[in-house]
């Protein structure tokens, strides 16, 4: 497979779920369109929150909301990490990590004295434990890189679906076992051979027509 250029949390997924499926997506960029509910209304959260930290007036988007949107909107402003000070909103940062390149694009760091908490608002739900979560993994050590002074890094998934907080703290050994299952999956990635890989006999997905 051709060299990575940059890594995002996503492309990730995909390879953890079937590394033919991301060969189909990023290696040959066959990709079908996705007709999912959650997207747009994920979509239209992210704005008004990135809009709402940024002190803008966002009262006539307000009354733009549909009623899921409304829910979801009301949990998140009155969400107690939402309401910390915001240093940042919708920011994409890069970070060379070995060979390889990581990426993502946060959706708010806030801080409390020097504490900082990377959020990331779900509106899908997500799972207990996110400790390993690819996205966890990729975010930390971005924050890690670009952060000069803080005492504790956090990493808060904001889980509209359930209305919960999933929080993981980032401490040095983390950083290591991160660094080490990135590297480790980056370089599966580039070493991986579609012509030796073996479909399943039960699976499906968008590709199942094309791929042999
Ligand atoms: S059809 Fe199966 S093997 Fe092929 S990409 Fe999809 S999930 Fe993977």
């Amino acid at each position: 497979m051709n060299d990575l250029n940059i890594v995002y949390s996503n492309m990730l997924q995909i390879f953890s779920d079937c590394s033919m499926k991301f060969y189909w997506k990023y290696s040959k960029q066959i990709s079908y369109p996705v007709l999912d509910k959650n997207f747009v209304v994920g979509k239209n959260i992210h704005a008004l929150a990135s809009y709402y930290l940024k002190g803008e007036n966002i009262s006539k988007m307000e009354t733009a909301l549909t009623p899921r949107e409304q829910e979801f909107w009301e949990y998140l402003k009155t969400n107690k990490y939402f309401n910390l000070t915001p240093i940042g909103t919708e920011k994409n940062i890069l970070k060379r990590l070995g060979k390889y390149w990581l990426g993502g694009r946060l959706d708010a760091i806030v801080k409390s004295g020097e504490n900082v908490y990377i959020l990331d608002y779900k509106t899908g739900g997500v799972k207990p434990d996110m400790t390993y979560n690819w996205q966890t993994m990729i975010y930390c050590l971005l924050c890690e890189d670009l952060l000069k002074e803080y005492k504790a890094l956090s990493f808060v998934y904001i889980d509209l679906k359930n209305k919960q907080e999933v929080k993981i703290d980032f401490n040095a050994d983390l950083k290591q076992e991160y660094e080490k299952r990135l590297i480790k999956v980056c370089d599966e990635i580039n070493e991986f051979n579609p012509k030796k890989f073996q479909k399943p006999a039960s699976c499906n997905c968008e590709y199942d027509k094309i791929c042999e």
